[in-house]
């Protein structure tokens, strides 16, 4: 699968043995990142066959329990695996103070170095490039400072026409600039504008990770239009108002409106609380206001 959301926790605070706190792995093609660690994340790593060799970035949201405990556990264990490629953390800068210690403690005979790489919780920032993909801090509305992170492929090549290059003589070394939308000069001096050589790049892919949150639209700038939104919903709208805004969460009608408002592809709600038993009723209010809705359990993988 070149494109895949992986759900290892859909439970928020309280966990239970169908429903392990939020953590998820993110597949853009050859990349991997997990995005939020909760308590249990390895023991799901494991179940679920996940491959971890190339998993070289976590991106931590906030630093409340059921999106961070499962580090130390995680780090310790792929010490013991052997482990050499080093670990980068992406987080609130307090991380490192609350884990460090435990982490040179309880993995200090690993072959890898961990690095905190922190981030400024109140603005919107890139924190992560590399050449084909970037990840967004997007600050999120919650009880203590939270960004969610949009996940983004940068623009891919153009793609040649070989018979049209072919007609026109245009040498293989040529071809990069083709694929950067370069026009083609022959040694006559012609001009050949480079949409008659070159056909549109593949559509670039874009996530958008946000829990925990209360409804908020100050990032549907960023998210419009994405292949895939996660947004929390704690709870549905049966839940008392002031709860939902004190608590600062999100019920699933609020996700949807979020989704619907950003014209999103798809929608993947989760984090529910331990007070519903099933997800199911999560996805019928989604629904009922933005149809491509998926209301996410433990092990699901969303294809994007
Ligand atoms: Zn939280």
């Amino acid at each position: 699968m070149e494109y895949s959301l992986r759900i290892l926790g859909s439970g928020s605070a309280k966990p239970s043995i169908n429903r392990f706190q939020t953590s998820q792995v993110l597949q853009m093609r050859e990349r991997q990142f997990l995005i939020d660690c909760g308590e249990g994340t390895q023991t799901r790593l494991r179940q679920y066959n996940s491959r971890t060799a190339r998993l070289n970035h976590i991106f931590i949201s906030h630093l409340h329990g059921d999106h961070c405990l499962g580090l130390v556990g995680l780090i310790s264990t792929f010490g013991m695996l052997g482990r050499t490629n080093d670990l980068v953390i992406h987080s609130h800068p307090d991380l490192e103070r609350v884990i460090g210690e435990q982490i040179k403690f309880f993995a200090a005979d690993s072959l890898f170095k961990v690095i905190f790489e922190p981030f400024n919780p109140e603005t919107s920032e890139i924190i992560f490039e590399d050449k084909a993909v970037t990840v967004r801090t997007l600050p999120l509305k919650h009880t203590v400072p939270t960004c969610g992170f949009l996940f983004e492929e940068k623009q891919l090549p153009r793609h040649i026409n070989k018979e049209m290059a072919d007609a026109f003589n245009v040498p293989i070394a040529f071809y990069k600039e083709l694929k950067d939308g370069i026009d083609f000069i022959t040694p006559d001096g012609e001009v050949v504008e480079n949409r008659r050589l070159t056909t549109e790049p593949t559509a670039r892919k874009r996530v958008a990770y946000m829990s925990d949150t209360a409804y908020s639209e100050k990032n549907l700038q960023w998210i419009e239009g994405v292949d895939l939104l996660y947004h929390e919903s704690t709870y549905l709208s049966d839940i008392d108002i002031i709860k939902l805004k004190t608590r600062k969460h999100s019920s699933a009608a609020q996700a949807a409106e979020l989704a619907k408002k950003a014209g999103v592809k798809k929608l993947i709600l989760g984090h529910y609380s331990s007070t519903y038993t099933s997800s199911k009723p999560f996805q019928d209010e989604a629904r009922t206001i933005f149809l491509e809705s998926y209301a996410a359990n433990d092990g699901d993988t969303f294809e994007f």
